[in-house]
């Protein structure tokens, strides 16, 4: 016999879970399908910045600059593996029709609502997963090896300022002062103070977890395999059983796309893949105590404990599936071996999850066009740790037939199915 239920969430990352908790919050009788594997999860792996400031989609105006670089593959921010790329075609046509400051500063007005919103979701299921000391208000720092690569960042101050987004620039001598543990002579540096972030994520997640099971949410340990329309509702179909339910919201990170595909839709999303690997800081040095983005190396490094850091890459372009590639994360933790005083690495390999990302820096948060009582919920990208939470009650909202708080026309599943509109 197939389970019911009034509604079945496909995939349990920080999206799913927090749409999950926030349907029961709204009386729903709810089933969430995900393998359970927490490692599977990109929530689980990420740098943990929950950030107003994160308005700013990858595909931005300085692409063309970049992309001699980018190409040759010698950018450490961005890997591209060639064989790949014929499989991303209308992914890449959006991205580059998205990388025009018009389009760059329509995204950022439209993410804004959604980023401003997110920390106090956080605190919110925070506080009731009974687990806000893993959220702090420490800002993040984007660090610039020189004056140079400060200034060419000029476009983006000014458009976190004309939104009120507050930083501070800090020079050599304020970087010291402010993050001792950083050994390296950073030119200059920004201070987003109004921002967050989350010790273990991974932790997180796991509240989370036990807080929807806590409501008296359940689980279906399962890979969905399908999602069958029916005359009144859904059959979701896993190899652990089905459930059928009236309405179905597939927030399945990466696997979205292939998962949509099944039922027709084409969405120009990517995985892009990163990696993590964790280092001791020198019990001599003193703690890091927020996520520095070096800019010039492409990546990030997150304090998780006092001394323990993790030191995470950029973008892979490449399947979400192929074997591991650690070019990346070797040159980002070589980099960070100068940055820091670190010990050696505390994991044997490094972990690697793929960002579910859209190339405009959109989530697609809304109804599908075609189907009845199915709600699309994923390509996070970068900033699906942050706007997680804020999601879940967005998705809650739309469910139960109210006008959500944020305004999610921009994040709507149509602009994505097709080859882009150039203009
Ligand atoms: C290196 C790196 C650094 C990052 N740093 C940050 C950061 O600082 N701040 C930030 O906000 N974001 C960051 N991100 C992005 C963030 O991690 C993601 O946007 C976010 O985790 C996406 O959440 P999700 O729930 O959509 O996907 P996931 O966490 O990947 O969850 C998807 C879930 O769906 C399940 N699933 C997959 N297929 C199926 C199926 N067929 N049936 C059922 N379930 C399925 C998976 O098992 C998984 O549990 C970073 C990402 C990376 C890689």
């Amino acid at each position: 016999m197939d389970e019911t239920a009034d509604i079945v969430v496909v995939g349990g990352g920080m999206v799913g879970l927090a749409c999950a908790i926030a349907l029961k919050d709204r009386g729903l009788d709810v089933v969430l399908c995900d393998p359970g594997e927490a490692r599977a999860r990109t929530s689980y792996g990420n740098a943990g910045v929950v950030s107003r400031g994160s308005i700013l989609p990858m595909s931005s105006p300085a692409l063309w600059g970049k992309l001699p670089a980018y190409l040759r593959n010698a950018d450490r921010g961005l890997r591209l593996h060639y064989s790949h790329l014929p499989r991303i075609l209308p992914y890449t046509a959006h991205f580059l029709a998205s990388a025009r400051a018009s389009r760059w500063r329509r995204a950022a007005a439209a993410l804004l609502p959604l980023t401003s919103a997110a920390y106090p979701a956080h605190e919110r299921l925070a506080a009731r997963a009974g687990t806000s000391e893993r959220l702090q208000r420490t800002g993040w720092l984007k660090a610039y090896r020189s004056e140079a690569a400060f200034k060419a960042a000029a476009l983006e101050r000014e458009i976190l300022s004309g939104h009120g987004v507050a930083f501070d620039i800090l020079d050599t001598a304020g970087i010291r002062d402010l993050e001792p543990a950083l050994v390296r002579p950073y030119a200059r540096a920004m201070l987003l103070t109004e921002t967050g972030s989350v010790r273990e994520p991974g932790r997180l997640v796991e509240a989370c977890e036990a807080l929807f099971a806590g409501l008296g949410g359940k689980r279906l340990r399962g890979s969905v395999e399908r999602l069958a329309p029916e005359a009144e509702g859904w059959r979701v179909v896993t190899e652990a059983g089905a459930v059928r339910a009236k309405q179905v919201v597939l927030a399945a990170g990466a696997a979205s796309g292939a998962i949509a595909r099944t039922l027709g839709y084409r969405f120009a999303v990517a995985a892009e893949r990163g990696y993590h690997r964790h280092y001791a800081l020198h019990p001599d040095s003193p703690p890091l105590t927020r996520p520095v983005l070096d800019t010039g190396a492409g990546s990030i490094l997150s304090p998780m404990g006092d001394h323990r850091i993790r030191v995470l890459s950029g973008v892979e372009l490449n399947a979400r599936h192929a074997e591991p590639d650690h070019t990346q994360i070797e040159a980002a933790s070589r980099e960070a071996a100068e940055t820091l005083r670190l010990g050696g690495p505390l994991d044997n390999e490094p972990w690697l999850g793929s960002r579910p990302s859209t190339p405009d820096g959109m989530p697609v948060i809304g109804p599908a066009p075609r189907h009845k009582g199915l709600l699309f919920a994923f390509g996070h990208g970068h900033i699906g740790l942050s706007t997680g939470p804020i999601t879940g009650e967005i998705v809650a909202d739309l469910a139960t037939g109210r006008k959500p708080a944020v305004p999610v026309a921009p994040f709507a599943p149509e602009r994505l199915l097709g080859w882009p509109r150039l203009l």
